[in-house]
């Protein structure tokens, strides 16, 4: 590994000095250069691989402005996609010439690999991970499903009329008790509150992680039995849209940008694209504040709004998950919608832990 890293940053210094951009070009000018480790030739070309990698996104930070430093690898870490092998329920690496060092596979790794093909292998210090790839045909959407994110819960509505609501209460308690800890903590030795948030910080990211990752579970597998697309808003701007200035108190800004929708969007987008299921993104502009039946603008003071025009009551955030729909809709019209969107909805409650 630790020669793996030498050659990575001997890589990464070829690439910056040479301009190399693609991994063919980068290839012909550093193997020769690394010529001088006795490593098996598979790690070379896994250190060139990579390095592509990390020179790719230093080079599109630098293009967005951001200020980034020189790359340069620090952690051991081991990381190809050539010259591993697995045969029945061992995992092959090559070590020096001709030999190879031999690591049994769990029967989880096993049935992946069964359906799956593995890609690259990563070793560190103390974790093996393989990543797997596997053909996906994209399913045609039968119907959408418009989810709409809230301070406590998500709610979907899809083209068949039917609304659920996925309370997310906990997630948003985990984090605010986390910021009260935080804050109340006024013992001034830097390191020690430095060491403590950290620690105090990873426990609760995992569980809001956790949480999040049965709701974005439940949505994906759940648009997969009934072959739903998906509709999010496109939450990119979402800091911006909950900022300093825009009407809303401190409290809830911190709360709204807290549990992450955008880590959420992000397990969903993934999830689906694994099953095929196609993932849209609308403007989330006026979604919460006009009629999901006539369009006439309403105002957001309750829980239940009521229009003006058209006389619907309906719970606001299902109303804003049917905004998101329709604009999916628009989107990619899905035929038998329209008029299932007038059924008398069913609605569901389902609790996440
Ligand atoms: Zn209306």
């Amino acid at each position: 590994m630790e020669q793996f890293r030498q050659m990575l940053n001997d890589c990464i210094r070829i690439g910056l000095e040479t301009g190399a951009t693609s991994l063919k070009t980068l290839s012909l000018k550093a193997y020769q250069q690394l010529r001088g480790y006795n490593v098996p030739s598979a790690y070379k070309l896994g250190a060139i691989s990579r390095a592509t990698g990390i020179l790719r996104n230093y080079r599109k930070a630098k293009r967005k402005g951001i200020r980034v430093r020189e790359p340069y690898a620090r952690r051991l870490q081991l990381t190809t996609c050539y010259g591993f092998k697995i045969k029945k329920d061992l995992l092959l690496i090559p070590f020096k010439s001709k030999e190879r060092i031999q690591i049994p596979l769990n029967q989880h790794t096993l049935q992946s690999l069964s359906i799956m093909d593995a890609r690259s292998i990563t070793l560190t210090v103390d974790r093996l991970s393989i990543s797997y790839a596997k053909e996906v045909t994209e399913i045609e959407p039968k119907g959408l499903v418009g989810i709409d994110r809230n301070l406590d819960n998500l709610t979907l509505a899809d083209s068949s009329g039917r609304t659920e609501q996925i309370v997310l209460v906990k997630a948003t308690q985990i984090k605010s008790k986390y910021r009260m800890v935080k804050a109340r903590f006024t013992r001034n030795d830097v390191r020690v509150r430095r060491r403590i948030f950290q620690k105090y910080g990873e426990k609760q990211q995992n569980r809001v992680h956790h949480i999040l990752h049965n709701a974005s579970k439940h949505i994906v597998e759940d648009a997969k039995v009934r072959s739903l697309g998906i509709v999010m808003e496109d939450l990119r701007g979402i800091r911006k849209l909950y900022r300093k200035g825009n009407g809303q108190g401190r409290f809830y800004r911190s709360r709204m940008n807290s549990w992450s929708f955008y880590e959420l969007q992000r397990q969903i987008e993934y999830k689906a694209q694994w099953e095929g299921l196609s993932v849209i993104y609308v403007r989330p502009y006026g979604t919460s504040s006009k009629c999901s039946m006539c369009g006439h603008g309403l105002s957001e003071e309750n829980r239940t709004v009521k229009c003006p025009s058209c006389g619907l009551t309906v719970d606001r955030d299902v109303n804003a998950a049917k905004n998101i729909l329709a604009k999916g809709l628009r989107f990619r019209p899905v035929a038998p919608a329209i008029e299932a969107m007038v059924q008398e909805s069913a609605q569901a409650v389902i609790s996440c832990h």
